[in-house]
């Protein structure tokens, strides 16, 4: 086992949802043995290629002369004193209470390893209340559901360098592992996890037959052929690690390498939405197209679902060594993808040859800045003093003859770049507005590749 993760948090949150989820059906290994006192639940989780133990915090009944709130004060000591990390849940719909923030004072004091993670974030109904645990100062929520499974890959984003980190110490034999908080004056107690070259985590996909396995494999180089894939604990997260021109990289895919193997046609059907699910691991998706046959519907719904998901987009045409006159075709797809793929304005398209190689250091540079666009910081002065530009050539409309006032800008979050704005009225602010602002945040701060969120945010 490579760590400890306690859920913590309110009674309520969801955290045994989250813990059931996480633990799945080896739930039956859990020692639940009716009268057995046990407290802290614990499970064998996993989640992608990670295996660890679940600590639930959520406790049993109160012993009649214990007062609820310090029974869950010790309980969630107990918890962070056994765990190496900590999984801190918030009811996003409720937003912050005072409650979570004696849990944030606990994890504060006890110097633990705080993954903060907003749940019941699906849909939109979250959003506020999500935005609102910043305020908790552990660094930036998570915006999760653990009864619908949403969220889980920006979970696994979160644990995968500590995990790794943990497992390092622990084969050094160190007692402990320090927690960086940087100490930046826009970003106040923002958690960091330790920097270290990790690998980027990538995924192709894209038609059967756009060349995505052919691809992969001329990225990992012949001789990884031999090895395949490393599988991971489900079918539907196989990953493989690549140096791919000096960047380590884990590609995320299934069908593509699984093909290499005996599949049957059935497992073949399945290639789309196994694609889909890779996804969820990635941070830089590559929508592969076959430049014979590009942008049909089955693209457009793949390219799409990346933008929704948050992802760093790049295209890839592929098969350009198939095409007589390229510059022409390059026309035609670049007018078709501006055309039928708005929401992915700006996201590179490259033309490359899966076969022969040609165009790879190109795919390579794109996928390196679709993946620092996409972690970008703006700081706060710059984007204040960009809204009030932006304000001023173009103002916002003024719903019976009361103007909508922007006031203020700030980076909630990254990956991909979130926004938000306080606002009067914005329940009056157009969509065109809010594209209005998208797009010169694009422009302005050279984000291509990338989708950009806003969220409005009223304040009289
Ligand atoms: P705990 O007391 O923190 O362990 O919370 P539970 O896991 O028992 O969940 C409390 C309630 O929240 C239950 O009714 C769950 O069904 C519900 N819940 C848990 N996760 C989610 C979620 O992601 N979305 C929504 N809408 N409800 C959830
Ligand atoms: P997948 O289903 O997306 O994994 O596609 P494959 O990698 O299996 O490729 C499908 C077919 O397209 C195979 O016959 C490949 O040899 C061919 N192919 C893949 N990439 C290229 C390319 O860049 N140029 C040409 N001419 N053929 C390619």
């Amino acid at each position: 086992m490579s760590f400890t993760l306690a859920i913590v948090g309110r009674p309520n949150v969801g955290k045994s949802t989250l813990f059931n989820r996480l633990v799945g059906k080896r739930l039956a290994l859990v020692d639940d043995t009716p009268g057995v006192t046990r407290d802290l639940r614990e499970g064998d989780a996993r989640l992608g290629d990670l295996k660890f133990i679940v600590i639930d915090s959520a406790g049993l009944e109160l012993a009649e002369d214990d007062s609820l709130q310090g029974r869950m004060r010790r309980l969630t000591e107990r918890a962070v004193e056994e765990a190496d990390i900590c999984l801190f849940l918030v009811d996003a719909r409720v937003g912050v209470t005072p409650a979570d923030e004696i849990f944030a004072d606990i994890l504060r004091r006890k110097n633990a390893h705080v993954i903060l993670a907003a749940n019941k974030a699906e849909g939109r109904a979250g959003e506020a209340g999500a935005l609102e645990a910043w305020s908790l100062g552990l660094g930036e929520p998570l915006q999760i559901s653990a009864e619908h499974g949403e969220g889980l890959d920006d979970l696994y984003s979160a644990l995968q360098p500590l995990a790794e980190e943990f497992a390092e110490k622990r084969a050094a034999d160190l007692p402990e592992v320090d927690v960086e908080i940087e100490e930046d004056s826009e970003d106040e107690g923002v958690y960091q996890a330790p920097t270290r070259e990790k690998p980027l985590q990538l995924a192709v996909i894209g038609r059967p037959n756009a060349g995505k396995s052919t691809l992969i494999n001329k990225i990992l180089g012949e001789d990884r052929l031999l090895t395949g894939p490393e599988a991971g604990i489900t079918r539907d997260a196989i990953s493989v690690t690549a140096d791919f021109s000096g960047t380590p990289m884990r590609i995320w895919d299934t069908a593509g390498m699984r093909k290499k193997g005996k599949v049957n046609d059935k497992l073949e059907k399945l290639s789309v939405a196994d694609g889909l699910r890779a996804v969820r691991f990635a941070e830089v998706v590559v929508v592969l197209l076959d430049v014979n046959i590009p942008f049909e519907t089955q693209d457009l719904r793949i390219a799409d679902f990346a933008e929704t998901e948050g992802r760093a987009v790049v295209v890839a045409a592929n098969k350009w060594d198939l095409e007589e006159d390229k510059p022409e075709k390059l026309k035609e797809l670049r007018e078709a993808f501006e055309r039928l793929l708005p929401q992915l304005r700006g996201a590179p398209l490259v033309t490359v040859s899966a076969k022969t190689g040609k165009g790879l250091d190109r795919l390579h540079a794109a996928i390196l800045k679709a993946h620092e666009v996409w972690n970008r910081r703006i700081s706060t002065a710059k984007l204040n003093n960009w809204l009030g530009a932006m304000t001023e050539a173009h103002p916002p409309p003024a719903p019976g003859g009361r103007r909508i006032k922007l006031r203020y800008i700030t980076q909630a979050k990254t990956r991909p770049p979130a926004f938000v704005i306080k606002a009067t009225h914005t329940d009056k602010i157009p969509e065109s507005y809010e594209r209005y602002l998208i797009n010169g945040l694009r422009n302005d701060f050279d984000m291509p590749g990338t989708p950009i969120r806003i969220y409005l945010r009223d304040q009289g």
